[in-house]
C-alpha cells in the first residue's frame, strides 16, 4: 500500500493533504498489553502515542468482575482497571488518544499507520496490542443478558458460578477446556455441541467425557435465552430437520467458546500470521518478522488469552521497543 501523497476529500469535495505525525513509539490498542506497554515506554522517555481503538479499554470491559488480576485482593471491575492503567501510563507521559487505525504500510521503517482516514502516523517503532474478540453467536438475547448471565470466558466469570449450573457453547478445544474448567466449579456443565461429534482433539473429548457433571448435548443449537433480568434457562433446537423438536434447560450462566477472532485484518500480508490469524511471534518475546513491530496481548496469544498474561507481553514489547530504538540510534 503506498500512502504517498494521501489526500482528504470532505463532503464538499475539497481536497487537502493528510496531516504526517511522527513517533518513536506508536501502541495500537488500549487493553492490558496496550496500556503496560505505554508505562513501560513511558518511563523509558519513549513518549509513546497510544490510539485506544474501536473498544476502549478492550474485551475486560465487558466482563463481570476481575479477581484474578495480582494486587487486587477484594477484585475490581474491567472498566476500574483499564482507567488505572491508563491514568498510569498517562502520568509518564504516554499520549492516550481516542481513535482507530483504518489502514497501514508496514513495508518499511518509519511504519505508517493511518488513524480514522485522516491522519498519518510514523512510527519508528510499533507495538501492536489490538487484541482479539470472542465470537458469539449473533442472538439479541446475547446482547440483553451481557454481564447479566452471558460471558465468554470461563477463567474470568467461572466463579461467580460456583455450584450453579452452566452451558457452553461450541465443541473445539476451547469450549471443552472452559467446560472442564467450569466443571470443577459448578454443580453442572451442560456443553452444547451443534454436530453429532467434537471436534476439540482426543484427549480433549476423554477429559469431558471422564468428568461427572458435564453433559454434551449433540446436535443441540441455542435459540435463545430467557429470565428476568438475568439467566435463568436456554431454549435449543434438538435435531434440527424432520426430527426436531424445542427444548428448555435450566441454566444460570451461558458461556460462549465458539473461538476468537484475533483483530489482524490490518497487517495482513505484512506481519507472519498463524492459520488462525494470530500474530506469529518468536516463542516467549514478542518480535514479529518485522524489525521494530511488536505484537503483544491477545493479538498474539491463542493459549492464554488473560489480562495478566497480556500486561506481562506488553512489558515485553516496550522494553524490546527500547532495545531497537538505542541499537538503531
Ligand atoms: P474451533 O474453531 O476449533 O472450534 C469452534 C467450535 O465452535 C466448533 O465446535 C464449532 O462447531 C463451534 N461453532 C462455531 N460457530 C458456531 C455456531 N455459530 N454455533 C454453534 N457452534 C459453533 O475454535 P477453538 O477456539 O476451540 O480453537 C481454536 C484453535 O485453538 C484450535 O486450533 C484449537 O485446537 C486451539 N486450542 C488449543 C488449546 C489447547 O491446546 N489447550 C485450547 C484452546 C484452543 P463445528 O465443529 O460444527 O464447526
Amino acid at each position: 500500500m503506498n500512502f504517498e501523497p494521501l489526500n482528504i476529500t470532505n463532503k464538499a469535495g475539497n481536497t487537502t493533504p493528510a496531516k504526517t505525525e511522527k513517533t518513536r513509539c506508536l501502541i495500537i490498542g488500549s487493553g492490558p498489553a496496550g496500556y503496560t506497554a505505554a508505562i513501560y515506554a513511558g518511563r523509558a522517555n519513549l513518549f509513546p502515542i497510544l490510539y485506544e481503538g474501536m473498544e476502549p479499554g478492550g474485551q475486560l470491559t465487558t466482563t463481570t468482575g476481575i479477581e484474578n488480576f495480582p494486587g487486587y485482593p477484594e477484585g475490581t471491575t474491567g472498566t476500574q482497571m483499564m482507567e488505572d492503567l491508563k491514568n498510569q501510563a498517562t502520568r509518564f507521559g504516554a499520549d492516550i488518544r481516542f481513535g482507530i487505525a483504518t489502514a497501514a504500510d508496514l513495508s518499511s521503517s518509519p511504519y505508517k499507520i493511518i488513524i480514522d482516514d485522516k491522519v498519518i502516523i510514523e512510527a519508528e517503532t510499533l507495538i501492536i496490542a489490538t487484541g482479539a474478540k470472542a465470537k458469539y453467536l449473533g442472538l439479541p438475547d446475547e446482547q440483553k443478558y451481557a454481564g447479566s448471565g452471558v460471558s465468554a470466558c470461563a477463567t474470568c466469570d467461572g466463579f461467580f458460578y460456583r455450584k450453579k449450573v452452566v452451558a457452553v457453547v461450541g465443541g473445539g478445544d476451547t469450549a471443552c477446556e472452559e467446560a472442564l474448567y467450569l466443571a470443577g466449579l459448578c454443580k453442572k456443565v451442560y456443553l452444547i455441541v451443534r454436530k453429532p461429534f467434537l471436534r476439540a482433539s482426543i484427549i480433549m473429548q476423554e477429559r469431558v467425557k471422564n468428568a461427572d457433571n458435564i453433559e454434551v448435548l449433540f446436535e443441540h443449537e441455542t435459540l435463545g435465552l430467557f429470565g428476568e433480568g438475568v439467566v435463568e434457562g436456554a431454549t435449543l433446537l434438538k435435531n434440527r430437520g424432520a426430527n426436531e423438536e424445542t427444548v428448555k434447560i435450566a441454566i444460570d450462566g451461558f458461556f460462549l467458546a465458539i473461538g476468537h477472532q484475533p483483530n489482524t485484518e490490518l497487517f495482513k500480508g505484512f506481519i507472519t500470521l498463524d492459520e488462525n490469524g494470530y500474530i506469529v511471534t518468536q516463542p516467549g518475546i514478542p518480535l514479529t518478522n518485522i524489525p521494530g513491530v511488536f505484537a503483544a496481548g491477545d493479538v498474539a496469544d491463542p493459549h492464554y488469552r488473560q489480562a495478566i498474561t497480556a500486561a506481562g507481553s506488553g512489558c515485553q514489547a516496550a522494553i524490546e521497543a527500547e532495545r531497537y530504538l538505542s541499537h538503531h540510534g
